[in-house]
């Protein structure tokens, strides 16, 4: 191998995360920063995701980065495309294009103790040499095909939501949709009229709230480029109104009758039949999944075209799939909503730290991180919304913004030091881990509640940093080397 450029931070993924390490980083004086992605463009999960009906489930005035306003989104809930373009307009307004090199796989990376660097290739055979190294690969990037008996032989088309296959005109079939989570309350009520019949599969129905998805007027967006200072009070607002959202969480009676009640109303008001609006109803506690939201969905399985078998799958055949019944039902497509990869993402595989076990051996399905970005073992990385890095307020971009100042500061602090490495110490990051688990045990997010891919191998929620947003900001505007090893 011959690693032909040495850089101060090589950053995989041109997201949110991957964008706000670069722009924090730029400064904070650190300029020899390179991000690789194996996308075609730029925007992370906006810019691979495309299906029919995808936009975000979060106000968009929280769901963008505080140091990017955007007084022209067109919706309180964005549209896909309108969220990558915004992304893209922040790397020209920050000026980090050239910094980016897309279509570039990162397929290893390793620590290497004697030179204090990390080596890094990609699947175009080049190599990197860098001094800090960031992954800011997402938490819900690839897809996952699940594997059930039999799907080899269907002769129709199938694809995963996630890779939707645009090429191919769904008017007038059969289709099948496997998965009620978040992709397919978005993209069934897009394509439910456009198809003969829409059989959805669904096992444990979730929870989904109504979302207040308005356009937003002209005369707004006008105001609120002439008054930005308004503009930002009005987004601060909104994330101190949610900090209740955690003590809400952690009282479990409370969250649910503030809740469920919403949730009942949103399927009374679109579900005519009485034994439909039944069987729609979870039976966990909201929030031990992701809590969901949408106008339509219900709306849509209320449709004459529509049928909603809640049994499990137990193979595909030739002709369409088979229920645990034993029933077929032929269809012309199948369509995969049946999420991604969160267990275990590749990246996890091709990480290898200084002990020589690779992140994937090291967690052995149960992730720990401090802050959820440090991770003891892994000198000079710094992994973007890693284990318990989710807050309950604000947002994702929210988190990636406040986690991409505090690696930016770490990195300035280190480099200012005069030392060349830095590992968060296994004290620290027990300490963390320690203080959050009381309230995560409080949390309704357990496996005897539900399945959730917030919950590890061993059923500890590693999705949520269980503290007000306030903490957490603090947290993460204020580094302290002595929570590291230097050296
Ligand atoms: C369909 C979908 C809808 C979503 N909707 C919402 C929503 O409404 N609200 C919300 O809060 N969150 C949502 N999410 C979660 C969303 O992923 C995060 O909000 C956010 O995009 C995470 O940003 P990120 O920059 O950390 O990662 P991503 O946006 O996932 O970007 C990661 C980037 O890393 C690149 N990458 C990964 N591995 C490699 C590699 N080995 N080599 C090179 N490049 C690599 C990928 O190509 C990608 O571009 C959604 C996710 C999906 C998949």
């Amino acid at each position: 191998m011959k690693y032909t450029q040495t850089l101060d931070a090589l950053i995989i993924g041109a997201g949110p995360s991957g964008l706000s390490a670069l722009i924090k980083l730029k400064k904070q004086g650190v300029h020899n920063v390179r991000i690789l992605d194996m996308s075609q463009r730029i925007g992370g999960t906006w810019a691979n995701n495309d299906y029919p009906g995808l936009r975000c489930d979060i106000p968009s005035e929280m769901y963008s980065l505080g140091y990017a306003p955007n007084p022209q989104w067109s919706r309180t809930y964005a549209p896909q495309a309108e969220i990558q373009q915004y992304l893209e307009g922040v790397a020209q307004q920050f000026n980090i294009t050239d910094q980016i090199q897309l279509n570039t796989e990162v397929t290893a990376a390793r620590w290497q103790e004697k030179e204090q660097l990390w080596h890094i290739e990609t699947a175009a055979d080049e190599c990197f040499k860098a001094r800090f190294f960031i992954p800011a690969t997402g938490f819900i990037g690839e897809a996952k095909m699940p594997e059930f008996p039999g799907q080899s032989e269907f002769k129709g088309t199938m694809f995963h939501s996630g890779l939707w296959n645009h090429r191919h005109d769904l008017s007038g079939e059969t289709v099948a949709v496997i998965g009620s989570g978040a992709s397919a309350i978005q993209f069934v009520p897009a394509i439910q009229p456009r198809v003969k019949k829409l059989i959805n599969f669904q096992r444990t129905p979730s929870w989904v709230l109504p979302k207040p998805d308005v356009a937003i007027p002209s005369p707004l967006k006008g105001f609120y480029q002439r008054f930005p200072n308004v503009h930002r009070l009005v987004r601060e607002t909104a994330l101190l109104a949610a900090e209740p959202v955690l003590p809400t969480f952690e009282h479990e009676p409370i969250l649910r009758s503030l809740s469920h009640p919403l949730g009942l109303l949103n399927i009374r008001r679109s579900v005519r039949d009485k034994t439909l609006r039944k069987q729609l109803k979870p039976d966990h506690t909201l929030g031990c999944k992701r809590p969901m939201f949408s106008n339509d969905w219900y709306k849509a399985l209320d449709q004459d075209n529509v049928e909603v078998v809640f049994k499990g799958i137990e193979r595909i055949s030739q002709r369409g799939v088979i229920d645990s019944d034993g029933k077929e039902y032929p269809v012309d497509t199948i369509i995969y909503g049946t999420g991604y990869a969160v267990d275990d993402p590749a990246i996890y595989q091709r990480i290898t730290g200084r002990h020589g076990e690779t992140l994937a051996d090291t967690w052995n399905g149960e992730p720990r991180a401090y802050q959820g970005m440090a991770i003891h073992g892994f000198p000079n990385l710094f992994m973007m919304l890693g284990p318990n890095s989710h807050s309950l307020v604000g947002s994702v971009m929210w988190t990636s913004e406040h986690q991409g100042i505090y690696i930016a500061q770490a990195i300035r602090k280190l480099l200012d030091s005069g030392e060349a490495r830095m590992e968060v110490k296994e004290s620290v990051q027990k300490n963390f881990n320690q203080r959050i688990e009381t309230r995560l045990d409080r949390m309704p997010i357990r496996p005897e509640i539900c399945k959730s891919y917030y919950l590890d191998a061993k059923g500890r929620n590693r999705f949520v940093w269980p503290e007000y947003g306030f903490n957490i900001k603090k947290r993460l505007t204020q580094v302290n080397l002595s929570d590291y090893q230097l050296g």
